[in-house]
């Protein structure tokens, strides 16, 4: 779990066992803010048999064992078939009156197993407006054991009677200031590590560094030279992994500069503003530089130069956006 995500689990942890947890809930943060992941535990979590069991001695006390992963309703949950679990994602790229009319025929019936019933829509705010009107049906006749998940990117994007009938749960990772606090309490993050690059040493390794960082930079803030970063990405072995210091750099520095040197094109308070404005699509960046070296860890058949090029544009949307 996300380590900003945690006191949230906690919270709901609590209203499981008291089950006193609303029966309709928003979660609402930028892509990488941990909706889903949030809403994937939680949805297990109430699945769970020993999560709020009706004999008390039975509940699981430790938030680590929650849900168990062992009873019968963990067990399908993790292979994706539990009876009572609906997952409802954008057909195209809207979520039509029929998907809900669906979800409202789910929720009549009763818990096959006996437990609750869950229903998570990703990307609630891709509803057309016939669903959302169907949805908000669903939402004034409230019925126990069931529990509605709503993902949105953005709450604004929610018709205000449909959110007026959920709990809000704004889900914001940390940025700036907070992020390098965060990174210093929590020592198994892998860019915790990043700090110090053996290889650096070298001093010519050191300065292929520096042209990748300013090769980066330029790529960032002028949004072009796409191919020449990618050209001089390949030349090194270790070219991924500085990628992702400099974007925790970047993030961690934005009014100091010790850790950044700037091509000489780029005017520094030009530069700063780009910065502050672009926080959270810059988490983002790092997020996508992270799970692309996951990537490249995990498969030894990855395809790296064709791997490299999507990354480079996924980063281009990220920014442009
Ligand atoms: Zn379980």
């Amino acid at each position: 779990m996300k380590s900003w995500l945690l006191a949230e689990q906690q919270v709901l942890i609590e209203q499981i066992h008291r089950k006193n947890l609303p029966h309709a809930i928003v979660l609402s943060g930028v892509s990488g803010a941990g909706k889903k992941e949030l809403a994937h535990w939680l949805a297990n979590a109430l699945m769970c048999q020993y999560s709020a069991p009706a004999e008390p001695s039975l509940l699981a006390n430790n938030p680590a064992d929650i849900p168990c992963g062992q009873c019968k309703n963990c067990h399908l949950f993790g292979q994706n078939s539990h009876p009572d679990h609906l997952d409802v994602v954008a057909e195209g790229n809207h979520i039509g009156v029929d998907q809900i009319r669906q979800v409202s025929r789910f929720l009549e019936k009763t818990a096959q197993l006996g437990h609750n019933q869950v229903v998570v829509i990703d990307g609630a705010e891709m509803m057309t407006e016939s669903a959302a009107n169907a949805l908000l049906k669903t939402l004034e006749e409230p019925t126990a054991h069931c529990y509605l998940l709503l993902l949105v990117k953005d709450i604004q994007h929610l018709l205000p009677t449909i959110v007026s009938r959920c709990r809000q749960l704004p889900l914001r990772p940390p940025v700036g200031a907070e992020l390098t606090a965060n990174l210093g309490k929590t020592s198994q993050d892998s860019f915790v590590n990043l700090s110090h690059f053996a290889e650096l040493a070298d001093p010519e390794i050191h300065q292929q560094y520096q042209q990748v960082v300013q090769q980066f930079i330029s790529f960032l803030y002028l949004g072009q030279q796409r191919m020449a970063l990618l050209t001089l990405l390949e030349t090194s072995a270790h070219s991924v992994r500085w990628l992702e210091k400099i974007a925790v750099d970047l993030l961690r520095s934005h009014h100091q500069w010790q850790s950044v040197t700037l091509p000489p094109a780029i005017d520094l308070d030009k530069f700063s503003r780009f910065l502050h404005d672009k926080q959270d699509a810059l988490y983002q960046v790092y997020q996508a530089i992270n799970a692309y070296n996951k990537k490249v860890t995990s498969y030894s058949q990855f395809n790296q130069t064709f791997g490299l090029e999507k990354l480079l544009v996924e980063i281009q949307f990220i920014i442009d956006d």
